[in-house]
């Protein structure tokens, strides 16, 4: 474990079927994956292309000539142009999905789908992005991150801004609901944890589901700490839980009856209960892992985060504080932590065993 980065975290999968076949199934069921690239760590991001009435795009990619010019590139070889799609689908919150969306949709005159409670964080993206920084910043200082790396975090964050860009909704989506194309439907179901919008979408009689980030093959997905949607601007009273809704999320998906899962980054699943079983005892380990250095003395967030991953934590601190936190909180709900604020003469919570 030592060493291993919160991105660090790779499936063995060694007799499943290999990427083409199952990218080939997809697109036998007119579904196809376009990888467009982004300037993040996480590499390229996958929408997809549903060959159906109203032809279909989940996702766009981030807002920049490179991803635009790729996606058209990527639609041309299936025979479409951008002003062909009829309907653009919103996935998450997540820049690197939605930074062409308003393009896209200028350019097409394509509805634009997203969740309910993602809508009118969408429309006024920058002030909510800003809104987001805010609430980083309180939680990184409140968790024991120095006030500089705080500060050039926040300047980092803020230079990212310009790959996100604002779109209106024009078809705000029902958690349950279903949208309904020609020759398929697609059920919306609702499942927050990695950000609290993830939508993922199930074509009902193809079991195919189309999951953005709520499950990545190669990489666990970081339940990132992020505002609840339609938060006031005011901090919310309790800090999100960003994994504990993450797994719950995982448990109805685990219950699903899957042929195949498209994922927003990577390749596709065919056996999404065994890589969800994994991701849940990897949750475990890293939770044993967290009580085991609290229960040898009362720590801060931020050092948990530099015993487990030394530098990245200073480089990635709030990628790495979000890990932690997140595994502190299953232990707080199993009553085997307490959260204390201002033991070490500061501000700081720390966090001691029960
Ligand atoms: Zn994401």
């Amino acid at each position: 474990m030592s060493g291993e980065t919160p991105r660090g975290d790779t499936s063995a999968a060694a007799e499943e079927p290999d990427e083409r076949d199952l990218l080939q199934r997809a697109a036998a069921a007119g579904i196809h994956r376009l990888a467009i690239p982004t300037p993040f760590q996480v590499g390229r991001v996958n929408a997809y292309l549903i060959e159906d009435t109203p032809l279909t795009l989940i996702d766009s990619g981030p807002n920049s000539g490179k991803a635009l010019d790729e996606l058209e590139q990527a639609l041309r070889v299936h025979g479409h142009g951008i002003e062909d799609i009829e309907l653009l689908i919103v996935s998450h919150q997540h820049i690197d999905h939605i930074g062409l969306a308003s393009i896209v949709a200028r350019r097409s005159g394509a509805e634009v789908a997203a969740l309910d409670l993602l809508a009118p964080y969408l429309s006024r993206f920058r002030e909510q992005a800003d809104l987001d920084d805010q609430f980083a910043q309180e939680i990184m200082l409140r968790h024991g991150i120095p006030g500089e790396v705080v500060t050039a975090l926040r300047a980092v964050s803020a230079s990212f801004r310009a790959w996100g860009a604002a779109v209106d909704v024009s078809r705000p989506l029902a958690d349950g609901e279903t949208i309904a194309l020609a020759n398929r439907t697609l059920r919306v179901l609702h499942r927050p944890g990695h950000s609290p919008s993830d939508t993922v979408f199930l074509d009902e009689s193809r079991g195919i589901l189309l999951a953005a980030d709520h499950l990545i093959k190669h990489i666990s997905s970081n339940p990132l700490l992020a505002r609840p949607l339609g938060a006031a601007e005011e901090p919310p009273a309790q800090r999100p839980r960003a994994l504990l809704d993450y797994i719950a999320s995982l448990k109805l998906t685990r219950e699903m009856e899957l042929s195949l899962v498209l994922s927003g980054h990577g390749e596709p699943i065919s056996d999404h209960v065994a890589l969800i079983d994994e991701r849940f005892r990897m949750h475990r380990r890293r939770a044993e892992r967290i009580h085991g250095l609290i229960a040898s003395q009362p720590r801060s967030a931020h050092e948990i985060a530099i015993e487990l991953w030394g530098n990245v934590a200073v480089t990635q601190a709030f990628l790495t504080l979000s890990e932690v936190l997140g595994h502190v909180d299953l232990l707080l709900e199993e009553g085997r932590v307490a959260e204390r604020e201002g033991a070490g003469g500061d501000e700081v919570v720390r966090f001691e065993a029960v």
